[in-house]
C-alpha cells in the first residue's frame, strides 16, 4: 500500500509504504509519556502517545531556532509514524535538534515498555522511497535558502515570476540563521533623522576595505529600500541604530582608528526584533505557499546547464534518494553562502589556515563557487576570510560574551603541553590558536554560564575535582596542568600575569570545580566569492556578464574587499537577495 506523505511543508514529496502495523505486545506499558534531550540551544521534549502495538502521536517543545528545529521535528516525526520504526536519520542542518529528538523518544519508547533495538531494525522502506519534483521548470531557480536565496524568491515572485528554490540541507536559513546582527543600512523609513544612519557614512564604511565602488553603490541605495520593503510585505519593525558605539581598538569590528568616523561610528544597523535574520527567514519562510514559491529542501545542485549560446538555464541537482533531477529556467540565482565547511578549499587559499575549524553551522561547501566557475565566472579576493577566534571543537557558535568570565576571558589557554601559549581573550589568542591542531580554555567553578552548561550537557565541557583528573579527559599532562593552573593562581595573588599581558581584572583565581573544553579558531566569514556587477550578474573573467547567471550574499566577492564591516554579512545577504529578487525579475518578465 502506498501514500503520500508531506516530509516538510512545501518540500519535496516522499511516497513511502506504510509498513505493517508492529506486533500486539510490542509496548507493554501503553499510554502517554515524555522525556527531554538537550539540542542545540535548549531542551527538547518528546510527548509520546503508545497503544500496544503503535506509535500513535508524538508532539514536541523545543528551544531550537524555530525554522530549523519545526522542519526537522515535522521530518522526524513524520517518518517515525508513517514506518513505526526509529530507525531514523539525523535532518541534515539539523543535527543537534534531530539528536535530542531520537534521544528523548527513545527514552519515551522504553517507558512505554518497548525495545529500542527492536524498533531500530524496522525497516523504513528506505528502497522504495522514491523522491517526486512535480515542477521542475520555472522562469528563475535559486540554489540556497539562506537569506539571500529566500529574499531574492520572494521579491522575484513579489514581482510576477515563478521561482523554484533548491536547498540542499533539510532546513532552510543557512548560516544566515547564525546572525545576530541587524543590517546596515541608510535610508530606510525607520531611521528618518537618525544622524548616523546616512548613505554618505555607510559609503565610507563600506568602502574602508577595498570594496568595489559600484557594488558599495548598489548595497547603500538599496539597504534602505531593502528594510522598508520587509517592514511593508511582511509587517516587521525595525528599529533605528540603537547609539551602540564600536570600539575602534576592537580588531573584530572592523573598525579602525583611521576609520573615517574617526572611531565614532556608531552603528547603521535596522534591527528586527529577536535576531534580525532569524525572524525575517521566519516571516518569509510562512508566507512561502501564498507567494507561490515552490521550495525543495534536500536537493543539492552539482552543475549548471546552459543552452548552445552558452546562456546557464538551469541546474542538475541530486535528490535525497540519490536520484538526479534538472530544474531548467531563464535565469539561475547562485545563494549557497561561504565555505567555512570546506575545509579543504579554506585551506587551498589560505595555507596558514591548516588547523582552522568554523563555525558555519549550515552546509556550506562553496559549491556555487565550484559550479560558477565551471562556467567561466570570474573569482575576487577569494584569500579574504574573517576568523572567529574561539569556536569550541564539537559546536560550532558560542557567543564571545559566553566565554567563561566574558569576552576578555578569565579563563587559562592552554597548548597540548597544557602551557599557556597567549594572553588569553577573545582576539589576542587567535595567532597562537591557529598554530596548533586546537587548544583548551581551562576555568573554575565560578564562571560557568548557562552557555557553558549547555555545551556540557552535550558533553563538550568537562569537569573534574582536580587538575589531574580534568587533562585526563583532555588527554593532557595530568602534572603540567596543574603546575600551570598553580602557577596562575600565584599570579592572581600577586597581582600580575607574569607570562603574558593579562589585564588586572581578568586576573582571577582557577579554583573550587575545575571545567575546560578544547576549541579552535574558525573560518567564519568569506569575504571573497564569485564577482557580480551591481545587478548581481555574475561576470566573466573579462569582467562580462554570463548571460542568464546571478549570485548573491556570501557566494559573492568584491563588496566587502579585505574585511568585513560588522552588520554587512547579513546586509550583503539580504540586501543583495533584494537586488537579485528585482534585476531578476525584471530579466525573465522582460522589462
Ligand atoms: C556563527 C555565525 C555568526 C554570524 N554573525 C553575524 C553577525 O553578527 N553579523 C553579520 O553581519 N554577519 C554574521 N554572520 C554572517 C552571515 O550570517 C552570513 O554570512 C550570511 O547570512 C550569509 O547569507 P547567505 O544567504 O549568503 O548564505 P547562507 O545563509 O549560509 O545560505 C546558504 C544556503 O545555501 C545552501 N547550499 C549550499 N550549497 C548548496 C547546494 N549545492 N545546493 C543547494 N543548496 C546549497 C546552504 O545549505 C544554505 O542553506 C555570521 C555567520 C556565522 C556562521
Amino acid at each position: 500500500m502506498l501514500r503520500l506523505v508531506r516530509i516538510a511543508s512545501n518540500a519535496s514529496i516522499v511516497i513511502l509504504s506504510v509498513p505493517a502495523s508492529l506486533a500486539e505486545g510490542t509496548f507493554s506499558n501503553p499510554g502517554t509519556y515524555s522525556a527531554t534531550a538537550m539540542g542545540r540551544n535548549g531542551e527538547v521534549t518528546v510527548t509520546s502517545t503508545f497503544s500496544e502495538s503503535a506509535i500513535t502521536g508524538i508532539e514536541v517543545a523545543h528551544e531550537e531556532t524555530p525554522t530549523i528545529g519545526d522542519a526537522a521535528i515535522e521530518q522526524l516525526t513524520s517518518s517515525v509514524l508513517s514506518n513505526q520504526s526509529l530507525a531514523v536519520d539525523a535532518v541534515s542542518g539539523a543535527t543537534l535538534s534531530s539528536g535530542a529528538f531520537i534521544e528523548a523518544l527513545e527514552d519515551c519508547v522504553e517507558q512505554a515498555g518497548g525495545d529500542v533495538d527492536a524498533l531500530k531494525a524496522v525497516p523504513v522502506q528506505g528502497e522504495e522511497t522514491k523522491v517526486v519534483y512535480d515542477v521542475t521548470d520555472a522562469d528563475i531557480i535559486i540554489v540556497g535558502a539562506g537569506g539571500a536565496g529566500m529574499t531574492a524568491a520572494m521579491k522575484a515572485a513579489q514581482e510576477g515570476a515563478s521561482v523554484i528554490v533548491i536547498e540542499k540541507s533539510g532546513v532552510i536559513g543557512g548560516n544566515s540563521l547564525c546572525s545576530q546582527m541587524g543590517i546596515n543600512a541608510a535610508g530606510a523609513k525607520v531611521q528618518e533623522g537618525l544622524p548616523y544612519a546616512s548613505a554618505e557614512l555607510l559609503t565610507k564604511a563600506q568602502m574602508q576595505w577595498g570594496g568595489r565602488e559600484n557594488l558599495v553603490a548598489a548595497y547603500v541605495e538599496n539597504s534602505g529600500k531593502t528594510i522598508d520593503w520587509f517592514s511593508e510585505t511582511y509587517g516587521v519593525e525595525f528599529k533605528g541604530p540603537d547609539g551602540e558605539r564600536v570600539d575602534p581598538s576592537d580588531p573584530f569590528a572592523s573598525v579602525g582608528e583611521d576609520h573615517p568616523s574617526g572611531g565614532d561610528l556608531f552603528m547603521m544597523r535596522a534591527d528586527a526584533a529577536g535576531y534580525t535574520a532569524n525572524t525575517l527567514i521566519s516571516v518569509m519562510s510562512e508566507s512561502l505557499d501564498g507567494a507561490g514559491v515552490k521550495l525543495y529542501v534536500n536537493t543539492e545542485a552539482t552543475e549548471l546547464t546552459c543552452d548552445d549560446s552558452g546562456r546557464v538555464n538551469g541546474v542538475k541537482a541530486k535528490a535525497a534518494d540519490g536520484s538526479e533531477v534538472t530544474f531548467t529556467g531563464k535565469a539561475v540565482l547562485l545563494a549557497t553562502g561561504g565555505f567555512g565547511q570546506n575545509h579543504d578549499m579554506v585551506v587551498s587559499y589560505r595555507p596558514d589556515l591548516q588547523y582552522a575549524i568554523t563555525d558555519e553551522t549550515a552546509p556550506t561547501t562553496g559549491d556555487g563557487i565550484v559550479m560558477a566557475q565551471a562556467v567561466g565566472a570570474k573569482t575576487v579576493d577569494m584569500a579574504e576570510m574573517q576568523l572567529f577566534p574561539h569556536v569550541p571543537v564539537g559546536d560550532t557558535w558560542l557567543p564571545p560574551m559566553a566565554m567563561p568570565g566574558g569576552f576578555m576571558t578569565t579563563a587559562l589557554f592552554v597548548n597540548q603541553d597544557a602551557q599557556r601559549y597567549t594572553t588569553e581573550g577573545f582576539d589576542p589568542s587567535t595567532e597562537g590558536t591557529l598554530a596548533q591542531e586546537h587548544a583548551f580554555v581551562i576555568f573554575g567553578e565560578s564562571d560557568m554560564n548557562d552557555d557553558l552548561k549547555k555545551l556540557e550537557a552535550r558533553g563538550l565541557v568537562k569537569s573534574a575535582d582536580t587538575a589531574e583528573e580534568l587533562a585526563a579527559l583532555f588527554g593532557l599532562d595530568g602534572t603540567a596542568l596543574a603546575e600551570t593552573i598553580e602557577k596562575w593562581n600565584a599570579d592572581c595573588e600577586n597581582g600580575a600575569d607574569s607570562q603574558f599581558e593579562r589585564l588586572p581584572f581578568t586576573l582571577k583565581k582557577i579554583e573550587g570545580k575545575l571545567y575546560g573544553y578544547a576549541f579552535g579558531v574558525g573560518a567564519h566569514y568569506m569575504m571573497g566569492g564569485v564577482l557580480i556587477n551591481e545587478k548581481t550578474q555574475v561576470l566573466n573573467q573579462d569582467e562580462q556578464v554570463i548571460p542568464g547567471l546571478y549570485a548573491a550574499g556570501e557566494v559573492t566577492g568584491g563588496f566587502h574587499g579585505t574585511k568585513r564591516v560588522d552588520g554587512s554579512g547579513t546586509g550583503d545577504a539580504f540586501v543583495f537577495g533584494y537586488v537579485a529578487g528585482n534585476a531578476l525579475a525584471s530579466e525573465v518578465l522582460g522589462e
